[in-house]
C-alpha cells in the first residue's frame, strides 16, 4: 500500500544539520525480530480505528518539527501513522521503524493541526509501549536511557547534584567549557546536560502546607515535579504564594510525593509510570483536594490522563479517573477561580512562549495570556511559529543533541525578534532549552515562568527581580 503524497513545507536544515541517513527507502529494513513476529503484541497496540482516521491530508505537516527539519516522509505525523498500521498489518518492529518513531518529540502539535481528529498522542503512546517491551536497542543506548532514568524522575537523586553543580557554577569554568569545545567533542551528551543546567540560588524546603490567605475558596494539592523540585524550586514557592493569595489552602507534602510518571509514559515506561501514579494518588487520596494543581506542562498533560494509565488496575482505576478530572494548570485554576489579589504594576514586555505540552496537549493557551495581560504596565507580544517545538520534548534533546539544538537556534530567533526584554513560559525543560539557545545566539533575554510573573505582580515587587533571572552565559 502507499501513501498519497501531499506536497509539504519546504524543509529547513541549516548548513551541515543531521538530516538523518534512513527515511522511507529503509522502512522496511533489517527485521529486530524473527521472522513472521508483528511489530505490536496484545497488549494495547495502537488501536487500528485510530490509524484509520488519518486520510493522510497532509495537514499536519508543516506543524511537525521533525519534517520542517528533513523534510522525509516517514519522520511526519502521516508517515509514523503509516508505519503504526504496516505494524498491525504483521510488519516486524523494525531498528528503521523504531528509529522513526524515537524521532518524534510527541510536541503533539499534529493533534491540534489536524482537521479529521486523529489522535496521535494516543497512537504514539501505544506504539512507544510496543517499542520499550518489544525492541532491543543498542548497548550505547540501552546505557543512555538507563542513566536517564536512574537519575531525572528522582527529586533526591537530582538534588544530590545541586551542590557540586553550584561549586562549578561559582567558578569561570563553564564559559570557559563551552568556548573550548572540548566536552562536546569528548562526551556530547555530557555536553547537552552542561549546557541545558539553570542557574542554581538558594533552594528552601517546600513546607507540608500553606494556608490561604483570607477566606478559602478551595483546597488544592501541588505537584511540586522533578526537574522543577531540584532546579527550580523558587517556581514551586511562588506557584504556592500566589495559589495561597487567590484564597487557596495548598497541599504540597513534598517528601511523600514523587515523579508523577511523565517521562516514563513519554518514552513508552508503562510499569515504571503506573509505580509513580500510584504513589502520587496514595499521597493525595485522603488529601480532600477541590483541585490538583501543575506548574509544568509535561506533567500536566500526564495527569490529567491518569484514568487511562491505570484503567487496567482494579484498585486505582475509579480513583486515578477522579484525581484526573481534578487535576489543572496554574493558569486554568488560577483563571476558573477569577482573581481576588491585587495586581500591581509590572512595566516589561513580556514574550510568551506556548509549551507544546500545555498548548497541543491540554489545549490551554489562552489563560495564561490572559492572566498576563491582566496585570497593569505589562506588554505581551506573539512568537513566531509558535506551534513549532523549542526542541526540548523531555528528555529528546538530550538523546537527539544536534537536531534538538536546530530547534532550539529557530526558537531562539523568533524570541529574540520580538524584542521583549522578558521570555515567560510554563514548563521547566522549555525554560532550560530555550535558555542555553538564546546563550548560543549570542542573545540577551530574562526569563521567569508565569508563576513568578503573577508573583511579583501580587507582591509589588517590580520587575527588577525578574529581570535578573538569565540564562547561565
Ligand atoms: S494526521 Fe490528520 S492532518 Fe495529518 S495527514 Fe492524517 S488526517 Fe491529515
Ligand atoms: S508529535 Fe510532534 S514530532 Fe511527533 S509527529 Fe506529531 S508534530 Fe511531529
Amino acid at each position: 500500500m502507499s501513501i498519497p503524497q501531499q506536497p509539504g513545507p519546504t524543509p529547513v536544515t541549516s548548513p551541515g544539520g543531521s538530516r538523518p541517513a534512513s527515511g522511507p527507502r529503509d522502512v522496511l529494513g533489517a527485521a529486530a525480530q524473527p521472522p513472521g513476529a508483528g511489530a505490536f503484541d496484545e497488549h494495547h497496540p495502537p488501536p487500528a480505528e485510530l490509524v484509520g482516521d488519518c486520510v493522510h491530508c497532509g495537514f499536519c505537516l508543516p506543524t511537525c518539527p521533525t519534517y520542517v527539519l528533513w523534510g522525509e516522509e516517514m519522520d511526519s505525523p502521516r508517515g509514523r501513522i503509516y508505519l503504526m498500521k504496516q505494524g498491525l498489518e504483521g510488519e516486524p518492529l523494525t531498528d528503521s521503524m523504531v528509529t522513526h518513531y524515537d524521532r518524534c518529540l510527541g510536541c503533539m502539535s499534529c493533534v491540534t493541526a489536524c482537521p479529521s481528529g486523529v489522535q496521535y498522542d494516543r497512537l504514539i503512546e501505544a506504539t512507544r509501549q510496543q517499542v520499550e517491551r518489544r525492541h532491543r536497542r543498542n548497548p550505547r543506548e540501552r546505557a543512555l536511557r538507563a542513566a536517564i532514568f536512574a537519575l531525572f524522575p528522582y527529586r533526591r537523586r537530582l538534588r544530590l547534584l545541586r551542590g557540586p553543580l553550584r561549586a562549578y557554577q561559582a567558578t569561570g569554568l563553564p564559559r570557559l567549557v563551552r568556548r573550548s569545545g572540548l566536552l562536546r567533542r569528548l562526551a556530547p551528551t555530557l555536553a547537552t546536560v552542561e549546557s541545558l543546567a539553570p542557574r542554581l540560588g538558594r533552594a528552601a524546603r517546600p513546607p507540608q502546607r500553606v494556608p490561604a490567605a483570607g477566606a478559602r475558596r478551595a483546597v488544592v494539592g501541588m505537584l511540586t515535579g522533578c526537574v522543577q523540585g531540584a532546579f527550580f524550586p523558587e517556581v514551586n514557592a511562588a506557584t504556592a504564594r500566589v495559589l495561597a493569595a487567590e484564597g487557596c489552602e495548598v497541599v504540597i507534602l513534598p517528601d511523600r510525593q514523587g515523579c508523577c510518571g511523565a517521562l516514563s509514559v513519554h518514552n513508552g515506561r508503562e510499569e515504571e509510570a503506573r509505580r509513580f501514579a500510584r504513589r502520587i494518588l496514595d499521597t493525595f487520596a485522603a488529601a480532600g483536594i477541590d483541585y490538583f494543581v501543575v506548574n509544568a506542562a509535561g506533567c500536566g498533560s500526564t495527569l490529567k490522563e491518569y484514568g487511562d494509565l491505570l484503567r487496567d488496575d482494579p484498585r486505582y482505576a475509579a480513583l486515578a479517573a477522579d484525581f484526573a478530572g481534578r487535576v489543572r494548570d496554574l493558569s486554568e485554576v488560577l483563571v476558573e477561580l477569577g482573581p481576588v489579589a491585587t495586581r500591581h504594576p509590572l512595566p516589561v514586555t513580556v514574550a510568551y512562549h506556548d509549551a507544546c505540552h500545555l498548548a497541543h496537549a491540554q489545549g490551554v493557551r489562552a489563560q495564561p495570556r490572559r492572566l498576563l495581560h491582566d496585570i497593569p504596565g505589562l506588554q505581551l507580544r506573539e512568537i513566531a511559529d509558535p506551534e513549532i517545538c523549542c526542541g526540548s520534548a523531555g528528555i529528546w534533546n538530550i538523546l537527539h543533541p544536534g537536531p534538538a539544538a536546530e530547534l532550539g537556534d529557530r526558537k531562539a530567533r523568533t524570541v529574540l525578534a520580538t524584542g521583549a526584554a522578558l521570555l515567560v513560559t510554563a514548563n521547566p525543560g522549555c525554560l532550560m532549552q530555550v535558555a542555553a539557545s538564546v546563550t548560543r545566539a549570542g542573545g540577551d533575554i530574562a526569563l521567569a515562568h508565569t508563576a513568578q510573573v503573577l508573583d511579583a505582580s501580587i507582591r509589588g515587587r517590580g520587575a527588577e527581580e525578574l529581570l535578573h533571572q538569565r540564562a547561565p552565559s
